[in-house]
């Protein structure tokens, strides 16, 4: 870990101890609130659950210490996107998305955007800068992508938005910000899906969009207040408790998924791998440039769709379930849902179990398939 991560994790543990008065209790209390207590000019007061929230204030200047940028947080990582694209893109714009990310961005474009006069074009993340950004309003991008973990140079990225005028999107998701920085890169605007690692106890979806342009950010703020997608301060608070040692859950995962990819990439049972940290990666060099870290998700090609089936369900350490970056480790084959990617893939996301129990608990199937 860099030491500005470090710099960051420290700080956030003490953030909401800097605010605090004698007999307040150390840990945020959960406002749960439609009506505020309003006599009179409510100016610069809470005046209506859909437009503020203390929870949620307290949450948003943690994501605000971690991106260093202005941050608004929305109830699932979908409308962090739907934020963004609704806030910022009109009618006659055109936008280029990644044809090989998460597959909802693309459906929700596709369904809702297009039909309002958006018009779109999506392209593989490998080689996403071959061809320029001419034309284009907003480019997204996804980087690792999900679920192929191919990967595009976001400084690049960002110089060639900036040349054709566009924004630059980037989808933080798979390595989060203290894994990858895509502010600092360049880009106008980071999304995520908070739902992920981030919270990382599999029990709520969350997202939040940040920026340093604050003409962004005051109409993302106008998209949640006027469209309603707010979060459960409930929620919020459970990704704060999440957020706090997500620097510790992270590295733990990041270094594991380190120790078991180059055996994972050494068994038999396995044809192919694609982790951006190991030496024949085709992503690695500019992963090396860019990620702090390699991440935390390994994409397994087995010989057999039923070999992928019985690794995923058979290793007593590896929930079988769709979603990741939850304490424990999970994997699933991502061509259930249509992703277009081979039957035998799998994708599998290390959790926080001990790495030796873990690859030996994998060992021990993969030496039987
Ligand atoms: C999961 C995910 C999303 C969507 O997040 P939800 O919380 O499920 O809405 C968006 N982008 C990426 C890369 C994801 O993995």
């Amino acid at each position: 870990m860099t030491k500005k991560n470090h710099q960051i994790a420290a700080g956030l543990a003490h953030l909401r101890g800097h605010g605090l008065a004698k007999g307040d209790p150390v840990a945020l209390p959960i406002t749960l609130a439609s009506m505020y207590h309003l006599p009179g000019d409510p100016a610069g007061f809470n005046q209506y659950g859909r437009f503020s929230n203390p929870t949620w204030e307290a949450v948003e200047a943690a994501f605000a210490h971690i991106e260093d940028a202005s941050a608004v947080i929305f109830p699932s990582g979908m409308a962090a996107i739907a934020a963004v694209l609704y806030a910022t893109v009109k009618t006659g714009d055109r936008v280029l998305i990644p044809s090989d990310g998460y597959y909802t961005t693309r459906m929700l474009a596709e369904r809702f955007l297009l039909p309002m006069g958006v018009t779109m074009d999506f392209r593989p993340t490998n080689g996403f800068c071959e061809t320029g950004f001419e034309g284009y309003a907003l480019v997204f991008v996804e980087t690792p992508s999900n679920p192929g973990l191919d990967i595009c140079d976001i400084e690049k990225a960002a110089d060639m938005a900036r040349q054709a005028g566009a924004l630059l999107v980037v989808d933080n998701t798979t390595m989060t910000p203290f894994g990858q920085r895509p502010l600092d890169l360049g880009a106008d605007i980071v999304v995520a899906a908070d739902t992920k690692a981030p919270n990382g106890h599999s029990d709520v979806l969350f997202g939040h969009v940040a920026s340093r342009n604050e003409a962004i950010m005051s109409a993302i703020r106008d998209w949640r207040k006027l469209a309603g997608s707010i979060p459960g301060p409930f929620e919020s608070w459970l990704v704060l408790r999440g957020l706090e040692t997500l620097e510790m859950r992270f590295d733990r995962m990041c270094s594991t998924a380190g120790l078991i990819a180059p055996r994972l990439d050494g068994h038999k049972a396995v044809q192919s791998i694609r982790f951006p940290g190991l030496p024949g990666d085709p992503a690695r060099k500019v992963a090396q440039t860019q990620m702090q870290r390699f991440g935390f998700l390994i994409g397994l090609t087995f010989e057999t769709e039923a070999a992928a089936e019985t690794f995923v369900n058979e290793t007593p350490y590896i929930q079988p379930a769709t979603s990741f970056g939850g304490v424990h480790t999970s994997a699933e084959r991502r061509a259930r849902w249509g992703d277009a990617v081979s039957p035998e893939f799998v994708r599998l996301s290390i959790g926080c179990e001990p790495a030796d129990e873990l690859w030996s608990a994998m060992k021990e199937v993969l030496d039987g398939l």
